[in-house]
């Protein structure tokens, strides 16, 4: 049996436009309905078909939380179920058995609240630091900045029993900042419910940016 780690993207609209997107143009405004479960469905049955067993399943995008209430409940419980289904399959293959997964600017986590209570979902943010640089660079499809609405969407987390970090995106001009990343990283630890031990950095690349 091959296993996989199965990422699968459930709708390629985002709610915001970094300026240094690493889908630049591609992100779209149209929303996914139910196809993206049958999507999701299908796939998983034909790669089991084909001795193909996917260990762990994430969902990533575009974002999303842009999905309906509906739509995101319906996936994270279909992989909540695939777990309960296939767990002691995956433990046997040598791997843990998760919780479904996201990975989200955070923009919208508060309309699936609920949701990522009820199947403990397990989550992966991102926001940039320092802070004062988020908002150059993390802003809405209309320029407006995002970091009050992330920060507030990170506290309703607070009371979650789900695993929870963030990343966060730097370009050459944040190595200009570190005194103050390191003071925001800090901040993040002392204030909020985010374990910022278990925290990375991704490398920005000047190709897609467009100045602030
Ligand atoms: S959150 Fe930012 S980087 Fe991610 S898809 Fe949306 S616009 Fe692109």
């Amino acid at each position: 049996m091959t296993c996989i780690h199965l990422l699968y993207v459930p709708t390629m609209a985002c709610n915001m436009q970094c300026r240094y997107c690493y889908l630049e143009d591609q992100t779209v405004d149209k929303q996914m309905g139910h196809e993206a479960l049958e999507t999701l469905s299908f796939a998983v049955d034909a790669f089991r078909d084909a001795g193909i067993m996917p260990f762990n399943i994430s969902l990533h995008g575009g974002e999303v939380t842009t999905l309906s209430p509906d739509v995101f409940r319906s996936l994270v419980s279909y992989i909540s179920d695939y777990y309960a289904q296939h767990g002691d399959e995956i433990r046997t293959a040598g791997f843990p058995v998760g919780r479904p997964h996201i990975k989200t600017n955070l923009y919208g986590l508060d309309r699936h609240i609920d949701a990522i209570r009820d199947f403990q979902v397990s989550v992966s943010g991102s926001l940039d630091l320092p802070f004062s640089l988020h908002d150059e660079y993390r802003v809405t499809k209309g320029g407006e900045p995002t970091l009050d609405r992330i920060l507030k969407n990170v506290k309703q987390m607070e009371s979650l029993p789900n695993r929870k970090k963030v990343s966060a995106t730097i370009f050459r001009e944040h190595y200009l900042r570190t005194d103050e990343i390191i003071e925001d990283i800090w901040y993040l630890h002392r204030n909020t419910c985010l374990d910022m031990n278990d925290f990375n950095f991704m490398i920005g690349f000047e190709y897609n940016t467009t100045s602030a």
